[in-house]
């Protein structure tokens, strides 16, 4: 497949207008959004959104989210709007919430893998707004990255994964959140099913008690599958392997230099994530600055970038775990699920 590739800004009139026109007739296009690039296909067609699986080599049991313009478009998607879904909508539509709740006949069942629930969701980025609204029709979507691999936060990751694989891509600069949407199922007890820039300390202030899936920082066990599909598959894993350290910021970092001597004097290449608070310690090893401890949104912005580009040439990343407040959480799931749960402890 011959992709083509737009710039949201140089291109924006001729670009969106023929984007929506492709996902209209069934075909496939790369987008921004504030959280990653989604690789978008018409969410009431069936058949254009098996091309979303085939082209990301995507399990066909793990569900999609249908992206809208505006917030009454998710009306005809769900059987009713819950009372908690519409106080959320108010708080945090356009952003970087889905909201997981019962859906209508109209929802065809590939983009819910069969479950009796769509995940929705409002993005805030302009060009991804006017390619909804281009497209007149509700945009399935997942990550734009490869079954398996980190997803993509800016466009030359995109180019990596998908050239020759959809229609358009659309260059919309850097993602500013970095990683995906906070998922929030409305079925029964509200419960964070994956966590993202929305964070539960937000959530609660609107809607009271929230729960965390357990899988959101523990392997997934077998009674926990059906409820959440898409977190039995490994997930942003790089091209090498992945080891994070628990503990104080100090205790962490004496791990880490400890792994990192041992892993050299076995001929592996190391590299570091560490953060503004403690690159102190790793002075003459291999680091980069993921960000700032006290800004976990700055660690959570430069996680999948750094992923993929520190993995190259590389044989084992030593990263800092951080405190799972805020933002914390977010970075935790993606960090702990990159690295297939290989904590290491004093
Ligand atoms: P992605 O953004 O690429 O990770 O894909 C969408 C995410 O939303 C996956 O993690 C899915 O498991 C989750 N998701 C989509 N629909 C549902 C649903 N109906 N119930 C629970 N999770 C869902
Ligand atoms: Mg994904």
């Amino acid at each position: 497949m011959n992709t083509e590739l737009f710039n949201a800004k140089t291109q924006k009139e001729n670009g969106t207008a023929l984007a929506g026109r492709v996902i209209r007739s069934g075909g496939l296009v790369v987008f921004p959004t504030e959280t990653v690039y989604g690789l978008g296909a018409n969410g009431l067609d069936g058949e254009a959104v098996s091309r979303i699986f085939e082209a990301k080599g995507r399990p066909s049991d793990n569900p999609l989210i249908l992206h809208i313009a505006k917030k009454s478009d998710v009306k005809p998607l769900w059987k009713h709007i819950p009372d908690k879904a519409r106080l959320l909508m108010d708080a945090f539509w356009p952003g970087p919430l889905t909201l997981v709740y019962l859906k209508s006949p109209s929802v065809p069942n590939e983009v819910t893998a069969g479950l009796d629930t769509v995940a929705v969701r409002m993005p805030e980025h302009k060009t991804a707004l006017a390619l909804i609204r281009a497209a007149g029709v509700p945009i399935a979507a997942p990550s734009a990255n490869l079954s398996g691999k980190p997803s993509p936060t800016c466009v030359r990751h995109v180019i990596e994964d998908m050239d020759g694989r959809v229609d358009i891509i659309i260059d919309g600069g850097d993602c500013s959140i970095g990683v995906e949407s906070t998922v929030l199922s409305l079925v029964g007890e509200p419960t964070i099913l994956r966590p993202g820039g929305i964070t539960k300390e937000m959530l609660e202030g609107v809607i009271g008690s929230v729960r965390v899936a357990n899988a959101v920082l523990n392997p997934l066990s077998e009674n926990e599958q059906a409820a959440s599909p898409g977190m039995k598959y490994r997930h942003y894993a790089p091209d090498c392997e992945v080891a994070v350290a628990l503990g104080s910021p100090k205790a962490a970092a004496g791990i880490i230099n400890r792994e990192y001597q041992k892993a050299e004097a076995e001929g592996k290449s190391c590299k570091i994530f560490a953060t503004q608070q403690t690159k102190n310690y790793y002075n003459g090893k291999k680091y980069v600055i993921i960000g700032d401890r006290d800004m976990p949104a700055t660690l959570l912005a430069a996680l999948f970038g750094a992923l993929r580009e520190e993995s190259e040439g590389t044989d084992l990343i030593l990263a800092e775990g951080i405190p799972e407040s805020g933002e914390g959480l977010a970075y935790m799931n993606r960090l702990l699920r990159a690295s297939g749960f290989k904590v290491i402890k004093y």
